[in-house]
């Protein structure tokens, strides 16, 4: 009956229109699409009892459907309760996390596009996953259902800089992050949600074609060409000055300002010489730079101390652009920037 419904088995993930469509196919009239998808994203109640303007029939007829395609199996929040990493199942056991952030009055969500990452970044903890599977729209947008039902404050923004490349699943996370926007319900302002990418430039492209409103983030980690391939191979497949020459299109196209990110690793690109070639290098673009010192795994790379990223930081003094450090929290629990992995890769009731 629901076959011509993508991802028909679960509710979360579906648009107004799919909602709608499904009503009528459940032979009820389209307006009661409307007040589910109400009912998911304003209301977000998670069982169908409670969604009491729906005709009995129709809540009978939906219980063929689940709601939720991620079901939460673990929680580790750091002491000052400021951080926490959820981790969730998917439908087929694969796993996958997501970190919730408070900071003032800001309340920060980190989600996963994907299970692993195939982009293979040296430093990063997920990447040793090796690609596993792209996560849906709903699987998306689900870990912020599950974060808000579990954060005391509301959540104010939403970055995709979780788990994959969010560029390498492309329509679901720009559906997820249209579901997100949507004024009809979630109604997240585009300006809060940001998209982050290591560089895939065909689709930095498109994302400015598109005019999609939503921020980009672009990871440099790199203030040269022969540096950031070392850590960053897909360096291979679009060198430093044609991601800087894409990014730089991308603000002239849009007018908007870019965030480039910069983890910065200790004596790889932490130097005073490589603060002056970002410098070079960016400094003819609309942007911001965010300095991310390294949330150290099991490898070889280290965080530099305070003093040299302070150091660093202050070559900036002058720039034409803002610069902001951040000072991951969350460590402690591995959800720092970099440091999401999920040990097991599929989910076991025993665990
Ligand atoms: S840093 Fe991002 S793009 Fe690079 S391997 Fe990790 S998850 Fe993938």
């Amino acid at each position: 009956m629901y076959d011509n419904l993508k991802n028909s088995t679960f509710l979360i993930g579906k648009t107004l229109e799919e909602l709608e469509e499904l009503a009528i196919l459940l032979n009820h009239k389209k307006f009661r699409g409307k007040q589910l998808f109400n009912w998911l994203y304003v209301q977000q109640v998670d069982n169908y009892e409670n969604m009491s303007n729906l005709p009995v029939d129709f809540r009978n007829k939906l219980k063929n459907l689940s709601i939720h395609p991620l079901k939460l199996v673990q929680q580790k929040i750091t002491d000052s309760k400021q951080t926490g990493k959820f981790l969730f199942s998917l439908n087929n056991g694969n796993l996958v996390e997501s970190v919730l952030m408070h900071e003032g009055s800001r309340t920060t969500v980190c989600l996963s596009t994907q299970v692993g990452c195939a982009v293979d970044c040296d430093f990063c903890a997920t990447a040793k996953m090796g690609f596993i599977q792209n996560l849906t729209s709903g699987e998306i947008i689900d870990q912020f259902l599950h974060l808000q039902k579990m954060s005391d404050n509301k959540i104010t923004n939403v970055v995709f800089m979780g788990m994959g490349e969010p560029f390498l699943n492309y329509k679901n996370t720009l559906e997820a992050a249209h579901l997100l926007h949507d004024s009809r319900g979630i109604n997240m302002g585009a300006w809060r949600i940001t998209i982050s990418t290591a560089g895939i430039v065909r689709k930095i492209n498109q994302y400015a074609k598109d005019k999609e409103p939503f921020k980009l983030a672009v990871s440099l980690n790199g203030s040269n060409n022969n540096q950031r391939l070392k850590i960053m191979p897909i360096t291979n497949a679009c060198t430093l000055d044609e991601l800087i020459e894409v990014s730089k299109a991308y603000t002239l196209k849009t007018r908007k300002r870019i965030t480039f990110e910069y983890v910065m690793l200790k004596n790889i690109n932490d130097s005073m010489q490589d603060a002056k070639n970002l410098i070079s290098l960016i400094k003819s673009i609309k942007c911001k730079l965010n300095l991310i010192p390294y949330n150290e795994i099991d490898g070889p790379y280290r965080r530099p101390d305070d003093q040299t990223i302070m150091i660093f930081l202050k070559v900036f003094k002058n720039a034409p652009f803002p610069v902001t450090v951040r000072w991951s929290k969350g460590q402690d629990i591995d959800a720092g920037c970099g440091q999401l992995i999920t040990k097991e890769s599929k989910y076991n009731e025993k665990n």
